[in-house]
């Protein structure tokens, strides 16, 4: 399609995050991801054509924790699911991802789809709809991946399930409000075993393509309507990386969604999906290098949408 030199820019791109190692501290409120490397880093790019490029450690599986909610709002809207919309909102929540505040305040529906509340939400109706959320996440990765190995880490669930008391806070909170289908316990089971899904760079970015192929998955079926893959790219931008999506779309000028293992998935509508990973996070809980890296991409190439 073009005569981009992507693997390039990766090189580039890392060598910029590289000059941010050392800062950002690893997520350690899940203590299962304590243990992460905080000097890792990978990133990976999928054309709209299927090629794949990576630099570092981009084959490397790492938790997917909060990338998950995209696939699920993506996958409630291909099953129908369009009522999630009187559920949940679609505003930035200018609150941190795990508040409990303005949940109480707006009367259990959740700002947006992202922050743990919207998720629980979106979780729980995509359980309603396919009788198994975590099931249905972790078999679109597969297929679009290719990677028939990849799945849940159960030691992260079981850490999130141990130490999630704030979460399970939102969701009896929600549920208070007659905002949950299912109980609170079956949700937050699916919910963490979402997030709790290992994944690399070049999975992940595979995973993303249909984002940036107007709602075409790999096998060329159509996941979403291109409406709705508008739809989903516009609240990543608005609201997929916590309390500093106006800093990520300053920087990076992409649609994103970010994670506390450390990833950030990144759409180029018509080109290509990218993530990077570096499980240093920032104070918002943006992982210090991907976004350093994913700016110096996107700087360098001139590729965003704006
Ligand atoms: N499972 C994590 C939690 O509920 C997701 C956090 C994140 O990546 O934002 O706290």
């Amino acid at each position: 399609m073009d005569a981009v030199d992507y693997q390039q820019l990766l090189s580039d791109a890392m060598a910029a995050a590289r000059r941010t190692v050392g800062t950002g501290r690893v997520a350690d409120y899940i203590p299962a991801l304590a243990a992460a490397d905080p000097d890792a880093f990978g990133m990976a790019l999928a054309t709209v054509e299927g090629e794949v490029f990576g630099v570092g450690a981009w084959e490397q599986p790492f938790s997917i924790q909060s990338i998950s909610k995209l696939f699920t709002l993506a996958l409630v809207l291909a099953e129908g699911g369009d009522a999630v919309w009187q559920r949940v909102g679609r505003e930035p929540s200018g609150n941190p991802f795990n508040s409990l505040v303005q949940l109480e305040t707006e009367q259990g529906i959740p700002r947006n789809p992202f922050i743990n509340a919207g998720a629980i939400v979106v979780t729980d109706h995509l359980h309603s709809l396919t009788g198994g959320a975590a099931h249905a996440v972790r078999e679109f990765l597969r297929a679009e991946s290719g990677n028939p190995m990849l799945g849940t880490d159960w030691e992260v669930a079981a850490s999130e399930t141990e130490h999630g008391h704030r979460n399970a806070a939102l969701a009896h909170f929600i549920a208070s409000h007659g905002n949950l289908l299912n109980p609170v316990e079956t949700v937050l089971d699916e919910y963490y075993a979402h997030c709790a899904i290992a994944a690399s760079c070049a999975d992940l970015a595979l995973a993303g393509r249909f984002l940036a192929r107007y709602g075409l998955r790999a096998d060329d079926t159509r996941l979403l309507s291109r409406s709705d893959a508008k739809r989903v790219n516009a609240v990543l931008l608005t609201c997929g990386t916590y309390d500093a999506a106006g800093e990520f779309a300053f920087r990076v000028g992409l649609p994103g969604k970010s994670g506390v293992g450390g990833g950030v998935l990144a759409i180029l509508p018509g080109r290509a999906a990218l993530c990077a990973w570096g499980p240093g996070l920032d104070r918002a809980g943006n992982s210090v290098g991907a976004v350093a890296a994913l700016d110096a991409f996107t700087t360098a190439s001139g590729l965003s949408v704006f």
